[in-house]
């Protein structure tokens, strides 16, 4: 399909505002209605362009040959859209490396989707112009100079994130967030990327390293990543430093709550499988712990949601508090409409996306393309 073809980029301001609260609709009646995700996060490809020394996915790219081609993309989006999904979120991988990334995004917000996107930014600014259609850009960024490179064995990839992100906001209108993974490899990196984000005027995350896995060669148990994890002692100064941050006014995404609870080591109930459901690249849906996977090729989301599979999922989810990423406990939060959470929330979206030293972002409908 061209993007010719494609509807999405024409949506004025009146298809953003059905957009979010199609999203905010599909949350509140997952909250109190249905119990089922709202959010399809979407591993669009295998492959991935860059080395982490803290990720072992990379060695996946082989599998890229299992992808899925676009018109079964768009089957998904399809089938994901009938199931109450309101939120695409697409990984990888390195989602930008598939040549019809902007073409998905686009059939995405055509259908009613917001739409997000994490990538390693290496070719953001190549693909900037195709992503029009894109409401939020999680970039990953490691560390506040070149030694992020170093990190992720990819020479050159510092400036490529910083020129990216110059790029995506000089011709969307898309949000743009860091993520920084911190790990035994850059422990003291906090202050100075958090404050390289305050110079972009972007917002940023923290999550400490957790296990990844490459499906079907190894577990989660022996993830190979785990020789660079926090100590105890270093993942609770990430927690304190995190909270010393956010309460200086630099414009990290979790809130004071989730931060606190973190430094107080007070438990919470994960809601995430309420909240999304996570696609591979061939099209099954794994757990967030790889415990299992169904094959969405010869089953259905209705019929996923209908098993039993599905219900001791969320059921043990509720009472683990094994995670490390910092966004699940703020998503948790979140479906919980915890007043001052919320209230915490709307002070980030109102104050994390402020003007930085680019360019006004300008869609390309905007800037003479068909609307
Ligand atoms: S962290 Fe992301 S960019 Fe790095 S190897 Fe893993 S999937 Fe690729
Ligand atoms: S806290 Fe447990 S159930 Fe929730 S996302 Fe993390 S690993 Fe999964």
């Amino acid at each position: 399909m061209s993007r010719a073809a494609s509807p999405a980029i024409y949506h004025g301001r009146t298809g953003n505002v059905a957009r979010y609260v199609g999203l905010f609709s599909s949350m509140v009646r997952s909250r109190f209605v249905t119990g089922r995700p709202f959010f399809l996060a979407h591993a669009t490809t295998f492959g991935c362009n860059s080395h982490c020394q803290t990720c072992s996915y990379w060695k996946l790219t082989p599998r890229m040959k299992e992808d899925l081609p676009t018109a079964e993309v768009f089957s998904l989006l399809d089938e994901a859209y009938a199931a109450g999904m309101r939120g695409y979120y697409q990984f990888g991988g390195e989602p930008l490396i598939r040549k019809d990334v902007g073409t998905v995004i686009d059939y995405a917000r055509a259908k009613g989707f917001y739409t997000a996107i994490n990538t390693n930014g290496s070719m953001l600014a190549a693909k900037a112009e195709a992503l029009g259609s894109l409401d939020v850009a999680f970039v990953s960024l490691d560390y506040f100079d070149a030694y992020h490179d170093v990190i992720r064995g990819r020479p050159g990839n510092f400036d490529e994130v910083i020129r990216g992100i110059d790029r995506l906001r000089a011709l969307t209108a898309a949000k743009v967030t860091l993520v920084t993974t911190i790990s035994s490899l850059n422990p003291g990196a906090m202050e100075r990327t958090a404050q390289l984000a305050k110079d972009l005027g972007v917002g940023i995350a923290f999550n400490s390293i957790e296990p990844t896995l490459d499906f079907g060669l190894t577990d989660s148990d022996q993830s190979p990543n785990l020789k660079f994890q926090l100590s105890p002692e270093q993942l609770h100064q990430f927690y304190v430093t995190a909270l010393r941050l956010k309460r200086e006014g630099y414009p990290l995404m979790e809130t004071e709550e989730v931060l606190e609870g973190y430094v107080a080591d007070r438990p919470w109930k994960c809601e995430f499988p309420k909240m999304f459901v996570y696609v591979t690249p061939d099209k099954k849906i794994y757990s967030c712990d790889y415990r299992f996977g169904y094959d969405l090729k010869t089953g259905s989301f209705e019929e996923y949601f209908s098993s039993e599979m599905f219900r001791s999922h969320v059921r043990s989810a509720e009472a683990c508090n094994r995670c490390v990423r910092t966004c699940v406990r703020n998503y948790a939060y979140t479906y919980e409409l915890r007043p001052r959470h919320l209230l915490h929330l709307a002070q980030n979206a109102a104050g994390l996306y402020r003007p930085g030293t680019t360019a006004a972002p300008r869609r390309p409908a905007e800037a003479g393309a068909p609307s």
